[in-house]
């Protein structure tokens, strides 16, 4: 039997809520507004998941798939240093894949699993799982055939996680409902529904305090208590 591995989120207060840090095995959701910090969580993530395991590191490889084009390798690098990592080994050890469509997000998850069996990863990113999905199935009538894909594409996710290991970070977007004749986001509501919210073992809802600072609540948990914890966002990526 694998056991689980907790990575650390640079954050102790963020940790503690989830009961030392991300989990191999599983997969942890991350959706809310924007700007709330779901991508800087996936940057220090990066790099975190690299320390060694008495450091709350994973000791392992990170797999990186950016459907929004917003991964900066350069935000790596003074996160590196933070951890006292040399960047470049840091940016070595990061696979990195930008996607276009949702068939192209699906066949790099199997272009991975081969990778996967070869190289010990623990860390796999997706930034933003439903994103293209909203793109590639916007029409009338189309829902249904969308939550069938991405249900396909996250029974991956599950494998993937399982098989190797690895922790699944995916990040999600709220929904936009159409309030007095406008569309209006709602920060409390994840998009993908119930096809979304089966697969997320963990779904965390992040939104924005003062300045810096970001609020996570545990949204859906088996076994935490639906909590908060404050951190904030720094150029040495996510702290107390
Ligand atoms: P979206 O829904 O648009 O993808 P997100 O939740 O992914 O949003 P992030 O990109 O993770 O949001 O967070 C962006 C915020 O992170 C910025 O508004 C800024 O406050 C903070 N940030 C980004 N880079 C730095 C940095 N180098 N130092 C400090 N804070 C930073
Ligand atoms: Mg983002």
């Amino acid at each position: 039997r694998k056991s689980v591995i907790r990575i650390t989120t640079g954050s102790q207060a963020l940790d503690e809520l989830l009961g030392g840090g991300i989990e191999t095995l599983s997969i942890t959701e991350a959706f809310g507004e924007f700007r709330s910090g779901k991508t800087q969580l996936a940057h220090t993530l990066c790099v975190s998941t690299q320390l060694p395991i008495h450091m709350h590191g994973g000791n392992g490889k990170v797999a990186y798939i950016d459907t929004e084009g917003t991964f900066r390798p350069d935000r790596i690098v003074p996160i590196a240093e933070r951890f006292g990592m040399d960047a470049n080994a840091v940016l070595d050890n990061i696979i990195y894949a930008r996607a276009y469509t949702y068939e192209h997000q699906y066949n790099l998850l199997l272009g991975l699993a081969a990778k996967m069996a070869e190289e010990p990863f623990r860390l796999l990113i997706v930034d933003s799982v439903i994103a293209l999905f909203r793109v590639d199935f916007s029409g009338r009538g189309e829902l249904a055939e969308r939550q069938q894909k991405l249900a396909q594409m996250l029974s991956r996710l599950t494998k993937i996680a399982e098989e190797f290991n690895v922790a699944v970070y995916m990040t999600n977007q709220v929904i936009a409902d159409p309030g007095g004749g406008m569309f209006i986001s709602d920060p409390k509501k994840p998009a993908g529904g119930h096809v979304l919210a089966h697969a997320s073992t963990i779904r965390l809802m992040l939104r924005k305090g003062k300045g810096e600072q970001r609020v996570c609540k545990i949204f859906d948990a088996p076994n935490l208590p639906e909590a908060e914890a404050v951190f904030q966002i720094t150029p040495g990526g996510i702290m107390d």
